[in-house]
């Protein structure tokens, strides 16, 4: 898939594994990424490029730098990838009421009145979520995934035992025993680098799991 992108954007970080930065190359409408940089602070500083809203999109408050944050429209514990597609900026209190929810049935619950129908509302949510999960794993819009078979993903960063004990490995594996399904996707650049989903990528390799969602980013290219 295509992310959206800034015309103009540049980031750089300095981080406890070296040094990296990215940046919109303008001509090939194309976000670079180069040295050690992560991803998802990369997308997060970009998202508050792309938005410059002062209104929360929720509630309709003004967004100051203190109440801002940054929304999955689609969950992370239901598989919402942080791409541009899937970020909103909003203000704090509804990123908190939101928790697991999506865009629309967050809407949808902003809409009802009185206390026990929210939480019959969120009791009926829970239950759909689980059946999800347990169907499909991660609930993404199939137009952002590619077929598994269709790429090799690649991995600059080397297996090291102790991400077994890792809380992020241990939480894919504990989703994956209880609904038999990866949760988060794997992220990719276009030449099938890893850019995000480590953990369900290393779980998936560890286990021979062949039903992973990716999602590869065709404007993104990560560089050593
Ligand atoms: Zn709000």
């Amino acid at each position: 898939m295509i992310i959206n992108l800034p015309n103009d954007f540049a980031y750089e970080a300095q981080g406890t594994s070296g040094y990296g930065y990215a940046y919109v190359d303008k001509e090939r409408k194309k976000l670079i990424l180069k040295g050690n940089i992560s991803y998802s602070r990369v997308i997060t500083k970009l998202m508050y490029d792309l938005n410059e809203h002062e209104i929360c999109p929720y509630c309709g408050c003004r967004l100051s730098k203190a109440t801002t944050t940054l929304d999955h429209c689609i969950p992370v514990d239901r598989g919402g990838p942080t791409i541009p597609e899937n970020l909103i900026i909003c203000c704090s209190n509804c990123n908190e009421e939101k928790g697991n929810m999506n865009k629309e049935e967050y809407l949808f619950y902003r809409t009802l009145k009185t206390n026990s129908e929210k939480i019959e509302y969120k009791k009926i949510l829970e239950k759909f979520c689980t059946k999800t999960k347990m169907q499909k794993g991660c609930d993404i819009p199939n137009e952002w995934t590619i077929d598994p078979k269709e790429i090799d993903i690649f991995v600059s960063i080397n297996f090291r035992e102790n991400i077994k004990r890792s809380k992020k490995y241990q939480k894919v594996k504990k989703n994956y025993k209880k609904y038999g399904k990866l949760i988060y996707p794997v992220i990719s650049d276009e030449n099938g680098i890893l850019l995000d989903g480590f953990y369900s990528l290393m779980y998936s390799k560890e286990n021979n799991i062949s039903d992973i969602t990716i999602v590869k980013l065709d404007n993104v290219e990560r560089r050593c």
